[in-house]
């Protein structure tokens, strides 16, 4: 199957990044074959489905690198008793209440709601980090379904913990890292671990050892609250990074997301041993757990994404906010302007090259044709100079008209076409009120 996405303004990406103000790219099968002027590939190409792209910009499809569909039925759920007054109580009262109610169909709806808002985004690679103690075993394949149905690719893993019993969630991440494998380009796995203070050094030792065996890598969240550098210092003698290090939990294909607690030392690991941190700005300052600091990680070398923690699917206004936040924390101007572009364009491509064996992120020959087609007419000049300020100013706040994944489009004219939304957020509006009564 061939497709023209025609007469749009496409911004290519990659090195170098190219505007091209009235182009078109076009696509056979799951990949990119040809990018240019509209003209000579209309001419090219004669008998390709047509796109009309005209009063849109093309984009390469976004990637969230930390997100948690799970956390979908939360929303409009009332809390019961004090509201929680720190970052482990947010825990202990609202996540590890939530996922512990949530049955097999309430899995496959949390999964395929938020993937129906990273169409709707633009959102077409996401790796996930899922947790549902009561219906655990084979959870993953649920999610898998829900994915491969949507057309989106992801990575998933389960979150282990010892919290709800030793090596909790170990059986499920084994079997899926092994029927998964490295990956088919769609769908990925990794070791999913909860934190350094709901693992023992036993489960650990465990997790990483299946992890290597594996050839796969470890997704965890890393000294997002004071209380899991304490914790680690406390029973270990030693910081999060370093103890998880001395664990072999770190390297290139792990991802240690939110890193707001960390000292210059662990940086120094983090950056040696090329681990991953993931940023996920709207979700610490929702839980107001501090600020990540990126800038310095960026400068040390570390490869540093974005996620969304289960906020939202939108990564557009995601970067909006790491910008942001690090302007005001920085009490600085001048910071963050390349920077929070930065972890969503070309960050994330690379932790998903590391994760799928894929280079996404850029519309370039040979590559895979996933695509974010957006509303936008530029009020001011746009070229390859001065596209950031489109994107942080314009873009973050433009709409999504057609997202394309795999050479497949998953949305047209803004109209979800591989999953029937109605249907899915009336079933969840449905099964919410009995998930919130089992909390
Ligand atoms: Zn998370």
């Amino acid at each position: 199957m061939t497709t023209l996405y025609e007469n749009g303004i496409v911004v290519t990406l990659g090195k170098p990044n190219r505007v091209i103000l009235n182009g078109s790219v076009f696509t056979n099968g799951e990949k990119i074959e040809s990018v240019g002027d509209a003209a000579s590939l209309k001419k090219r190409n004669p008998q390709a489905d047509i796109v009309d792209c005209s009063g849109k910009i093309i984009l390469p499809g976004f990637i969230c690198t930390h997100h948690h569909f799970y956390s979908t039925m939360a929303r409009g759920m009332a809390i019961p008793g004090e509201p929680a007054a720190n970052f482990v109580e947010i825990l202990e009262r609202l996540w590890w209440k939530l996922d512990k109610a949530l049955a097999a169909e309430d899995v496959s709806l949390s999964a395929q709601i938020p993937i129906i808002e990273c169409i709707r985004n633009g959102t077409t690679t996401v790796i996930d980090h899922h947790a549902s103690p009561s219906y655990r075993d084979g959870s993953l394949d649920i999610i898998e379904s829900a994915v491969r149905l949507a057309g989106i690719r992801a990575s998933l893993c389960y979150e282990v913990s010892d919290r709800n019993m030793p090596g909790g969630g170990i059986a499920e991440n084994e079997r899926f890292i092994k029927k998964v494998g490295r990956g088919d380009g769609q769908v990925a796995a990794m070791m999913g671990l909860h934190a350094s203070f709901t693992l023992s050094d036993g489960t650990l030792e465990k997790c990483v050892g299946i992890a290597n065996d594996a050839g796969v890598g470890c997704h965890i969240h890393v000294a997002e609250d004071a209380a899991d550098r304490d914790d680690s210092i406390k029973k270990y003698g030693i910081p999060t990074v370093k103890r998880l290090d001395k664990m072999g939990v770190s390297g290139k294909q792990a991802i240690f997301v939110h890193c707001v607690h960390i000292d210059e030392s662990e940086m120094d690991i983090i950056a040696g041993t090329k681990t991953a941190v993931v940023h996920n700005p709207e979700s610490n300052m929702n839980n107001a757990v501090g600020v990540s600091k990126i800038l310095e990680f960026l400068k040390k070398g570390i490869l540093v994404g974005l996620g969304t923690d289960g906020m939202s699917s939108d990564m557009l206004a995601q970067m909006r906010t790491a910008y942001l936040l690090q302007r005001l924390a920085n009490h600085d101007p001048r910071v963050a302007f390349m920077e929070a572009p930065q972890l969503l364009l070309k960050n994330n491509a690379e932790i998903c090259e590391r994760q799928f064996g894929l280079k996404l992120g850029e519309i370039a020959e040979g590559l895979p044709a996933d695509l974010a087609i957006i509303d936008y007419q530029p009020p001011t000049p746009l070229n390859e100079n001065n596209f950031l300020g489109h994107l942080i100013f314009g873009l973050v706040d433009a709409t999504v008209d057609t997202t394309v994944c795999r050479g497949k489009i998953l949305m047209k004219n803004k109209q979800i076409l591989s999953l029937d939304e109605e249907r899915i957020t009336a079933r969840s509006r449905e099964l919410a009120p009995q998930v919130w009564k089992r909390l």
